[in-house]
């Protein structure tokens, strides 16, 4: 039925009225515009760009309401790199991103053949690029993601050569790999609580107060707020040559009673437990949020675990992570009493042995509390770190400083001004009563200049 316009009007309130009067004229131009521009491809509104930066490269990701197609273009004097996107528009900002540090110089938009998005990034330095688009995901929607990576890029860290290592006492190699970071925040606690920032926080403790012991050379997989690859925090890893890799992660789970730190292995069969196996998808899911092309992707376990020296590496985790498990015990609730194992991806690497620390559950309103404090954070890497010096001071690699110091039958040091027992014994990883007991000590007493032997852990 037609009604006449007047009619259909006044058997509403005036207030609507004229609302319904402007709807219709909303519609009549809707349809003029199909009528004009058919035929149309659904639009896309850029509804924020979002910059990282990472050592080695800049990401600049940009949020879509809706999938697009793009196109890019580099020119040259001067550098800019161009990115045009299809039937899109810019409803975001370029003021305000953090460009000090990158090579982007400035961010331009403009309007390309009336209807798409052109924007060129100005550079101060030629950079390598690659820019991808990625499906929505439970956090994000659609998204492009542009990396522009240095061409000089900073040196892979490797460790350092000192005269020591060349006489066969190199420094034991720990990568330590705070999870998550950047677009990837890990999970969520209350008040905004960070997981890829409490890890960071953790891991640079731990980084630390392994600098302090002689023999271990201590490195980051991540030092500020980008994302890594799973493969690439592996590949960082073996490029260390490290000795151990340990992944920090606090987790969060559906219930928000769940509670406890846990150290977890990679699992040749299935998981362990249902936890272990929640975690261990939602820990491999990173890549999807952290965002990584899909050719980076990691391939399926498979390869990896037809490799038999992944048994002795497994095992290695395995001994390792009880004692450090053993150290967690003093500091925090566990959640399991032993090691437990899943399909990990960032924990695949076949010749380094590797573990993943569950710090605690973000989710967990008073875990969450303790995970943000300072105090907790050097406890929780103290444990970490008591774990990882018994089980080198035990097992010691060839060739390492604490294995010369095992077959000299001991370790030897000389009191400066400043140490007292208990920081010693700390250093060492042992106790101040078995350091008494080995020198005969029956004081806590010690002068600049002693010797003292430290005994075996
Ligand atoms: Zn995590």
């Amino acid at each position: 039925m037609l009604l006449n316009w007047k009619q259909a009007v006044s058997d509403i309130p005036v207030a609507v009225r004229l609302r319904g009067a402007h709807a219709l004229l909303m519609i009549i131009a809707a349809i003029a515009m199909v009528l004009v521009s058919a035929p149309t491809v659904s639009a896309a509104d850029v509804d924020a760009v979002r910059l990282w930066r990472a050592p080695d490269h800049t990401r600049v990701v940009l949020d879509l309401s809706g999938a697009t197609d793009f196109s890019t273009l580099s020119l040259e004097n001067p550098e800019r790199f161009v990115v045009d996107l299809s039937q899109s528009r810019l409803s975001a900002s370029l003021t305000s991103l953090p460009l000090e540090g990158t090579p982007i110089s400035r961010v331009r938009s403009g309007i390309r053949q009336g209807t798409d998005l052109r924007l060129v990034f100005d550079l101060s330095a030629s950079v390598r690029t690659s820019v991808f688009l990625l499906p929505p995901n439970d956090t994000t929607g659609h998204r492009v993601v542009i990396d522009l990576f240095d061409k000089t890029p900073t040196a892979e860290p490797k460790p350092v050569l000192s005269v020591e290592s060349l006489e066969g006492r190199r420094d034991i190699v720990i990568a330590i790999d705070p999870g998550h970071g950047g677009e990837d925040p890990g999970a969520s606690g209350p008040g905004g609580l960070r997981e890829k920032t409490v890890v960071l926080q953790i891991a640079r403790r731990l980084e630390n107060q392994l600098a302090k012991i002689p023999g271990f050379k201590p490195m980051l997989v991540r030092t500020g707020d980008y994302y890594v690859s799973l493969k690439n925090r592996r590949d960082k890893a073996r490029a260390l040559e490290a000795d151990l890799f340990v992944s920090i992660h606090a987790d969060a789970f559906r219930e928000k009673s769940a509670h406890g730190a846990s150290v977890y292995a990679l699992s040749m069969r299935g998981a362990t437990s249902t936890t272990a196996q929640y975690l261990a998808d939602t820990e491999n899911a990173a890549d999807l949020v952290g965002g990584v092309e899909l050719a980076e992707m990691d391939p399926m376990l498979a390869g990896v675990l037809a490799d038999l020296s992944m048994t002795g590496t497994l095992d290695a985790s395995l001994n390792l992570g009880a004692l450090i498990l053993e150290q967690i015990d003093g500091v925090a609730r566990l959640h399991k009493k032993r090691v437990e194992q899943a399909g990990f991806a960032v924990l695949k690497s076949p010749d380094v042995p590797s573990l993943l620390i569950e710090t605690g559950f973000i989710s967990n309103p008073g875990e969450a509390e303790r995970l943000a404090t300072p105090a907790y954070q050097d406890k929780m890497a103290r444990a970490i770190r008591r774990g990882i010096q018994s089980w080198f001071a035990r097992q010691p690699p060839p060739g390492t400083l604490l294995a010369w110091q095992r077959e000299q039958g001991g370790r030897e040091v000389t009191i400066a001004a400043g140490d007292t027992l208990s920081e010693i014994a700390e250093r060492y990883g042992v106790t101040v009563a078995s350091i008494k007991t080995n020198n005969g000590l029956s004081r806590d007493v010690i002068y600049v200049g002693q010797t003292l032997v430290i005994p075996e852990a």
